[in-house]
């Protein structure tokens, strides 16, 4: 009897033995798939996360076969739209005729006749109707920064040896306060009011400073293009052109360069001598020369032209 009470025990032991290892082992096994679960949740979720993504992303990636499709149906048989405007492609995000020079800009969500870039701190992109205000807002701008900056030398200097003698003074007065020689607090060397005006002067002076070196330079840059003939992004283009070109044996000439004299006639609407003041000197709203459609040589570099063609 005793012995089967034994045996008895002894399977009962083995029996829950058995389920607390089956037990543990699938906690194990849960816990071990969860992990899984959630470290390959956290590689994928870091491979295709995209600040940038919404529906706008979404729907461009979908069309983009209709682009490719566009894309090589102009390049296989040319622009067949029937259309007034002088087109040498195809827009494949607006799907309409697009001319010389123009290109579309993905911010404003439209294509810009002679684009030159977009800019973000005039909010706008710069192209054929607003270049000239561009160069002239970013000319005046340099030349007031600088004017402001050596005429304000003086000035600035004066505020930043204050503010040193201040510094010096309030380093003082912490000693005396920390030595305890006053049995009061001494009175304040400079008010509220002076310093932050010495500091005003300081961060006027330097901000100018900075806006003129930096504007200064983009307007530097933008004089050689239009030395040039050719935009911010016809620069990009004419460069591989002419790279392409010459692996062939060919020389690139940009069809819009009319020689330095001849480009900025045309970027600032100089047709005759009394334009340079009127057009130049003087504040003019004269729209640019052209639509922006066509590219024909204008009637200044055709005069310049014609007496050299005679002689
Ligand atoms: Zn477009
Ligand atoms: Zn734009």
């Amino acid at each position: 009897m005793r012995s089967r009470q034994r045996m008895y025990s002894a399977v009962m032991r083995f029996f829950l033995k058995c389920l607390r290892i089956g037990q543990r082992r699938r906690f194990w096994l849960t816990k071990h798939v969860g992990q899984l679960w959630l470290y390959g949740r956290l590689c994928l979720r870091s491979l295709v996360y995209n600040s940038f993504a919404n529906g706008d992303t979404a729907l461009d990636a979908l069309f983009e076969p209709i682009y490719w499709l566009v894309d090589h149906v102009t390049r296989w048989f040319g622009v067949q739209l029937k259309s007034d405007v002088a087109a040498v492609s195809i827009c494949r995000k607006c799907i309409s005729p697009k001319p010389a020079r123009t290109h579309h800009c993905s911010i404003c969500n439209r294509c810009v006749l002679k684009m030159d870039h977009h800019c973000p701190w005039l909010n706008n992109c710069v192209g054929h109707f607003n270049h000239r205000y561009f160069f002239s807002f970013m000319l005046f701008m340099t030349m007031g920064c600088i004017y402001s900056s050596v005429s304000g030398w003086d000035l600035f200097w004066e505020a930043y040896a204050a503010i040193e003698k201040m510094k010096l003074l309030d380093k003082g007065r912490l000693h005396v306060t920390a030595n305890q020689t006053y049995s009061q607090t001494p009175p304040p060397t400079f008010s509220f009011r002076q310093r932050a005006f010495h500091k005003s002067i300081v961060y006027a002076w330097v901000l100018c400073s900075s806006v003129a070196l930096a504007l200064g330079a983009l307007m530097l840059w933008h004089s050689v293009l239009i030395t040039r003939g050719e935009t911010s992004i016809e620069r990009h283009i004419n460069r591989k052109e002419r790279k392409r070109l010459r692996l062939k044996g060919k020389v690139f000439r940009n069809p819009y360069n009319y020689g330095p004299l001849g480009n900025w006639k045309v970027f600032l609407g100089v047709e005759t001598q009394r334009h340079w003041v009127t057009r130049v000197l003087l504040p003019s709203t004269h729209s640019p020369y052209g639509s922006g459609l066509t590219w024909d040589t204008p009637p200044c570099i055709v005069q310049q032209k014609t007496p050299l063609l005679t002689i």
